[in-house]
């Protein structure tokens, strides 16, 4: 079964009187397992796309199927529930808490989702360990550098062990070798299963990709 499929996707942001197109007419799938690039230059619509697929905007036109499921026919509460347990996030700003610990941060999702308080952390634990961070579990994000932030980033996506997990130019703010250092750990996670849909405007980085 396909995981995600678009059919005719379109977006139309209205201000006022002033219309802008940012998708028109958008299909694919993606079936499980995959590791899908999505690449085209700033302002083709990319984000647009990611944060419909992320369940934080809704098309103008067209429909969404998340597990062969319109999105239209899950409740709130259903769309809540599969963005917190089956879908993981790594932004290029890492978007970690800035006051808060990196054992912390990696537990976040998991106050959302009724976790038992004994098992947070044994969880965040091990996708710390998975991203190699664990020697830095006490750091507060401003004392780790950018390839550094960015695992813990990859930790909170996949501490909930997500079907897919979605990447926004996650090696934007990073230098070539920490760059690679990430993709490498993506590359990983979707050999062990999870679908990846990165979105890049870079070459060599889409070359991770299937
Ligand atoms: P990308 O991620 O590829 O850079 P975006 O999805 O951010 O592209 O934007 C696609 C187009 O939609 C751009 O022309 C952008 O200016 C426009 N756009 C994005 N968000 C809004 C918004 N909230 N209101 C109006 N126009 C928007």
């Amino acid at each position: 079964m396909e995981l995600i499929e678009v059919r005719n996707l379109e977006k139309i942001y209205q201000n006022g009187s002033v219309k802008t197109p940012a998708l028109r007419g958008v299909s694919f799938s993606i079936k499980e397992g995959e590791f899908v690039g999505v690449m085209g230059p700033s302002g083709s619509g990319k984000s647009t796309l990611l944060h419909i697929l992320g369940f934080l905007d809704t098309p103008t036109k067209g429909d969404y199927f998340f597990e062969g499921k319109r999105m239209e026919d899950f409740s709130e509460e259903q769309l809540a529930y599969i963005r917190n347990k089956k879908m993981g996030f790594v932004f290029q700003n890492f978007n970690l808490l800035p006051r808060t610990n990196v054992l912390e941060n990696v537990k976040l999702p998991l106050f959302y989702s009724g976790v038992k308080e004994s098992l947070m952390e044994k969880m965040a634990r091990e996708a710390i360990e998975k991203v190699g961070i664990s020697y830095r579990i006490n750091h507060y994000p401003s004392q780790l550098s950018g390839g550094e932030r960015q695992k813990v980033a990859i930790a909170r996506a996949i501490v909930q062990n997500p079907l897919v997990i979605f990447a926004d130019e996650p090696t934007g703010n990073l230098d070539s070798k920490s760059g690679e250092n990430i993709m490498g750990i993506l590359s990983s996670l979707n050999k062990e299963g999870h679908t990846i849909l990165l979105v890049t405007h870079e070459t060599w980085i889409a070359q991770y990709a299937e």
